[in-house]
C-alpha cells in the first residue's frame, strides 16, 4: 500500500491544477512508480473473481497453450502474465494491471475462430503490458481527489482507495490506450506467428453485432478496425499448434 499512498500524495498536490491536467498527470504519476503498484491494484480486483474461476484442467491446458506462443514473444518487462477463465456468459475478457487476465466463456461461445480469441489476449495483455490500469485508476483518483480537495476534504477519498481498487474492472479505456493495445497485440500475435486479423475479425463482429460486455470498456470498434487492418503487421513467427475452439469451449468444472 505504500506505492499507492505516494500516488495519492503525489495527485493530491497535483489535483489543485484541476481536471483538466489529470490524465496527463495521472500517466507520468504512474509510469514513475514501479510495476509492484500495478500488481498490488491487480491482485486486490483479482480476488473478486476467484468464485467464478473454471477449474477443469482440460480447459485450462487449452488455455494456456493458446496463451503459450504470445507470452513467448512478450518484452522482458511486461512481468507476468497470470490467465483465469471465468464462467460467465458475458461476451467478454479484461485485464487487470500486474498482468490478471480473464477470459470469460460467454467470449470462447462467441468467437468464430481460435484467432479472434488469440487477438483478444494479445489485445488484452497490452493493457496488462503498458500499464493502462494503473493510469485510468491514478485518473479516477487525481480526478475525485481534486474534486473532494474543492468540496473541503481530502480524508474521504483516501478511504475510498481500497475500494477503487476493485473499481478498475468497470472503467473505461481512453482511444490512445486502445491504438497502443491494438498495435501491441497485432505484433504480438505477429510475432508468435498467429494471424493478427483474428483481432479485426472480432472488432468487426462487435462493431456488427454490439454486445454491452467488451465494448463498455473497449469503445470505437469501427474506426480501430478500420486502423489495424490498414498496417497489420506480417506474421514472421512459426506457426504454433494451437487448440481447437471445441476445446476451448469444454465444461468450466470437470464432471465429478
Ligand atoms: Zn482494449
Amino acid at each position: 500500500m505504500g506505492e499507492i499512498a505516494g500516488l495519492v500524495v503525489g495527485l493530491a498536490v497535483l489535483g489543485w491544477g484541476g481536471y483538466a491536467t489529470v490524465g496527463c498527470v495521472a500517466r507520468k504519476a504512474v509510469l514513475a512508480s514501479s510495476y509492484t503498484l500495478d500488481e498490488s491494484i491487480g491482485e486486490a480486483a483479482a480476488s473478486q473473481f476467484s468464485g467464478d474461476a473454471c477449474t477443469n484442467p482440460k480447459l485450462i491446458e487449452a488455455f494456456e497453450r493458446l496463451a503459450a506462443p504470445l507470452r513467448a514473444q512478450l518484452p522482458a518487462d511486461a512481468g507476468v502474465m497470470r490467465l483465469t477463465v471465468l464462467d460467465d456468459p458475458t461476451v467478454n475478457a479484461f485485464a487487470l494491471p500486474g498482468g490478471y487476465l480473464f477470459v470469460l466463456t460467454g467470449l470462447v461461445a462467441d468467437a468464430t475462430s481460435v484467432e479472434e480469441v488469440a487477438g483478444v489476449m494479445g489485445h488484452e495483455m497490452g493493457h496488462a503490458a503498458l500499464r493502462h490500469g494503473v493510469q485510468r485508476v491514478a485518473r479516477e483518483l487525481g480526478a475525485r481527489i481534486a474534486l473532494s480537495v474543492a468540496l473541503g476534504g481530502l480524508d474521504d477519498s483516501l478511504a475510498g482507495l481500497a475500494g477503487l481498487a476493485t473499481d478498475v474492472v468497470g472503467l473505461a479505456y481512453d482511444r490512445a490506450q486502445e491504438q497502443e493495445s491494438d498495435d501491441f497485440g497485432a505484433a504480438l500475435l505477429a510475432k508468435a506467428g498467429i494471424d493478427p486479423a483474428g483481432l479485426g475479425a472480432f472488432l468487426g463482429r462487435m462493431e456488427a453485432h454490439p454486445v454491452s460486455g467488451w465494448l463498455s470498456t473497449h469503445p470505437e470498434p469501427h474506426e480501430r478496425r478500420q486502423r489495424l487492418l490498414e498496417a497489420l503487421p506480417p506474421v514472421s513467427g512459426t506457426a504454433p499448434a494451437l487448440p481447437t475452439l471445441e476445446e476451448l469451449r469444454q465444461p468450466c468444472h470437470a464432471a465429478p
